[in-house]
């Protein structure tokens, strides 16, 4: 077992191993403040739904037992259909290796959370207006901040521009430091991280990051031209899966998957392979669809299912494991890409790398405490060990993101969504 000393430090570095090593508790905060030397994510506007919102979690994970017993007995008898007969059967498979990693968690990492999550009450949760932002105000998310999937739909689109405040970025106008803020890609290849500014809005850049902010239809910008050693080794991708819950919400827009099988996934993979991370919902048919038709249609062959494991501040799960269609874990489907080298033609490629990929753990959990809606942990620390080659370096890529991430190329409609200067404190 772990001792709390290891606990203590690997906690202050956001990972901390689970015993038995099925499992890993990540602090996202921490991970992500990696990326940056001057600023840290605040961890009010992270965890805005764990300290802002009063919802009461069950004491035990595990079932609903007690109060509403009387409730559910009370309930018809419901027959489960084919798919949620599939769900149940791959949920009882799993069930017990969660259960034993969120055990291990409760009794090791848990009690000490408290104390590694503060909130002190001193800054605003909300950021305030500010005056330039004016006069995209109608366009934000909330005040202060840019809805870039509304701002890319207006006509004036084109015209939108970021400027940088030091001279590290890639930029088309060389003298001014500016550069179009849709369908450019954006290089900043600063060894700290840096500001970009739109209007007065200010986006934290982290270190020697890449993204594009484009919609699906211009992500092959991103395909290496020539030599495919410039291509990415590591994958992950979040799409914006058809869900009802989003719809209600208005979240994002949401793409049906035949356009996720045109994503040229293939094309944008480093030579000598990738390991793909692609998440997916606890709906049954979308895990049918992702394994039969989405990774063979990319190319990509099922290596390994991850779950994320969702708890609360006080390291319960936010809602019983058993409960039907609410589960507090999400799948992380991984597979690899194989390597191009040595083959002639795409359709003689060879999927080479089992070696490489004995060590890929599968049924493996990740804890954490989620952030705002739909939005996933860090897993570039976790992932970048098991990158197929012959111990290349990284070349991250993540599709559909939301936030920048240091050394890594995002793309999405989106990716500055979490990077507003509001969400950061100054170190
Ligand atoms: N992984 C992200 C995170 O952790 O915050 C969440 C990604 S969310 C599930 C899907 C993202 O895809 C949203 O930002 C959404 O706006 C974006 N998206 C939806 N339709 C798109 C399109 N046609 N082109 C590009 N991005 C799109």
């Amino acid at each position: 077992a772990a001792s709390g000393e290891v606990i203590e430090v690997e906690l202050q570095n956001g990972v901390v191993i689970i015993e038995g090593n099925n499992g890993v508790f990540m602090e996202p905060v921490r991970v992500l403040n990696s990326g940056y030397d001057m600023h840290d994510v605040k961890f009010e506007r992270y965890y805005s739904r764990a300290f802002f919102t009063s919802v009461s979690m069950p004491s035990s994970g595990v079932t609903n037992e007690g109060s509403d017993t009387r409730k559910r007995k009370r309930k018809r008898v419901y027959n489960l259909n084919e798919k949620e007969v599939l769900a149940e059967n791959r949920h009882q498979e799993v069930r017990s290796v969660i259960l034993k990693a969120h055990e291990a968690f409760q009794a090791t990492v848990a009690p000490s959370l408290r104390n590694y999550i503060t909130f002190d009450g001193r800054d605003d949760c909300v950021p305030s207006p500010s005056k330039s932002c004016s006069s995209m105000q109608n366009l934000g998310i909330e005040e202060g901040e840019v809805n870039f999937v509304e701002l890319a739909a207006l006509w004036q689109a084109p015209l939108y521009e970021f400027s940088f405040s030091k001279g590290q970025v890639d930029c088309e106008e060389e003298e001014s430091r500016t550069t179009p803020m849709f369908n450019t890609i954006i290089k900043s290849s600063s060894r700290t991280s840096e500001v970009a500014e739109c209007g007065a809005c200010k986006y934290l850049l982290p270190k020697s990051c890449t993204f594009l902010i484009s919609d699906i239809s211009e992500v092959h910008r991103l395909i290496p031209v020539g030599d495919s050693k410039d291509g990415f080794n590591l994958m992950v991708i979040d799409p914006p899966w058809e869900n009802k819950s989003v719809h209600r919400k208005s979240l994002y827009p949401t793409l049906p998957n035949k356009y996720l099988l045109s994503l040229p996934v293939k094309q944008l993979a480093h030579a000598d392979g990738a390991l793909v991370a692609l998440w997916i919902t606890n709906r049954e048919k979308l895990r049918h669809f992702a394994e039969t038709e989405l990774f063979p249609a990319w190319g990509v062959k099922m290596a390994a299912v991850w779950y994320w494991l969702k708890v609360t501040v006080e390291g319960t799960m936010v809602s019983p494991l058993d409960l039907a269609h609410h589960k507090p874990y999400e799948c992380l489907l991984l597979g690899y890409l194989p390597s191009k080298i040595g083959s002639t033609s795409e359709e003689s490629v060879q999927f080479t790398g089992s070696r490489e990929h004995a060590d890929l753990p599968d049924k493996f959990v990740l804890i954490s405490i989620p952030g705002d809606h739909s939005r996933k942990p860090p897993l570039k620390s976790l992932l970048s060990k098991h990158i197929p080659g012959q111990r290349h370096a990284e070349r991250g890529l993540e599709l559909f993101a939301r936030e920048l991430s240091a050394g890594w190329t995002s793309w999405g409609n989106e990716p500055l969504r979490f990077q507003h200067l509001n969400y950061f404190r100054e170190r």
